[in-house]
């Protein structure tokens, strides 16, 4: 009797065995799909979150004020290379308007062709400066920037919402500085890289508030600042339209100055990066090409923009 339990037992226990092993398998399989389907189910929500971020954030787009980035250019070797680092900067600028003034007697070729490619909104706008104002010494780009000037005040109005910023070609900007000019309510400022003789020139800010300049070049200067270096809102802009780039009387480096005095005061300022304490754009100049080896007559047999 005693020998047949045990006989039955030990005939019984490797299928017991088996049977628990499998249902503990089962169990085990069946928590790897519960856990995996919490995280998918997370991931799911998550995408949905994301989803309704992007909604959101296309919504404040279009509440998002534009910035109207204004580009004066001339024809030169290295024009569509300075232009190219720009629109590679602008292109990822949120809301941005590019206003690009041509110092040409018409719209050139290669800045149609390179802006219609560039993935940017944009308006080309041309105007020539009179030769007599060509030499060393005299402000740069005065008619260019104006013609952007009256082109925002033809094309837009009290209902739009804004922020106007003097980029020229050769600079370098950062993507912060953009975040950083949106807020603009009236005029705002922040440190320039590499201008003034100096690494960097910067306002000096106070319990929040403009009270002077550091600078290596005339800080007698009312604004001693570069062009890179504020930004103004759009109905500032509309508000002052007589606020205009002067050629008559005016000293060289002083185009800044003599601008801004037209449209806001020192202590209405709003400082920008941190207090005024980073810089986000540099004052870089492009070294002038040799192109001492280039042949008198065109010798390749095909044409090449550059
Ligand atoms: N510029 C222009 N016509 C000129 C010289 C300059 O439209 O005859 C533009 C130039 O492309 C740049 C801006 O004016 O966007 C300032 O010129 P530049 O960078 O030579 O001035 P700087 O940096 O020396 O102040
Ligand atoms: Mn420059």
């Amino acid at each position: 009797m005693k020998s047949l339990f045990y006989s039955r037992f030990f005939i019984l226990l490797p299928w017991v065995l088996i049977v628990i092993i499998m249902i503990d398998i089962d169990t085990k399989r069946s928590s790897v799909r519960n856990t995996a389907h919490f995280y998918l189910s997370r991931l799911g929500s998550a995408q949905r979150e994301v989803r309704t971020v992007q909604t959101s954030s296309a919504t404040n787009r279009t509440v998002l004020p534009t910035i109207y980035a204004i580009t004066p250019t001339y024809s030169r070797a290295v024009q569509k290379a300075e232009l190219t680092r720009l629109a590679n900067t602008f292109r990822q600028v949120p809301q941005f308007h590019w206003i690009v003034v041509e110092d040409s007697n018409a719209r050139t070729e290669l800045v149609s062709r390179f802006l219609a490619r560039s993935g940017v909104q944009y308006t080309h706008l041309h105007i020539f400066t009179p030769r007599r104002f060509k030499r060393t010494g005299m402000p740069r780009a005065t008619e260019q920037r104006n013609a952007a000037l009256g082109w925002l005040r033809m094309h837009r109005s009290s209902k739009d919402n804004g922020v106007v910023f003097f980029a020229d070609d050769d600079n370098t900007y950062s993507l912060e500085l953009f975040e950083e000019m949106r807020s603009t309510r009236r005029v705002s400022v922040w440190p320039v890289g590499l201008v003034g003789g100096r690494r960097y020139e910067r306002p000096l800010v106070e319990k929040g508030k403009v009270v002077g300049w550091y600078t290596g070049w005339r800080a007698d200067r009312p604004f001693a600042i570069d062009m890179a270096g504020f930004a103004v809102n759009l109905q500032v802009i509309l508000a002052n339209p007589r606020a205009l780039f002067k050629r008559r009387g005016a000293k060289p480096g002083m185009q800044e100055s003599d601008f801004l005095k037209q449209i806001t005061r020192v202590e209405d300022l709003e400082p920008k990066a941190n207090n005024c304490t980073q810089v986000l754009v540099w004052h870089t100049r492009t070294e002038k090409v040799n192109l001492g080896n280039e042949p008198k007559r065109h010798q390749d047999s095909v044409f090449i923009e550059v």
